[in-house]
């Protein structure tokens, strides 16, 4: 009996608190996890993500 839909881990979006704090430029960047090589610099960088927006930076190590 019972039809169990499974839970979907999904990450939740919360509403309002996220994209206000990335409009201010606080946003929380999470390492891309790739190194990648920055040619025009000549060094190797870290590809940082906005885990709420998307928004993508590089960084210097
Ligand atoms: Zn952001």
């Amino acid at each position: 009996m019972g039809d169990v839909v499974p839970f979907r881990k999904a990450p939740r979006k919360k509403k309002g608190s996220g994209k206000t704090l990335c409009k201010s430029g606080f946003h929380k960047w999470e390492v891309d996890g790739r190194k990648q090589f920055d040619v025009r610099q000549g060094k190797l960088v870290t590809i940082r993500r906005c885990i709420r927006c998307g928004e993508t930076k590089v960084t210097l190590d």
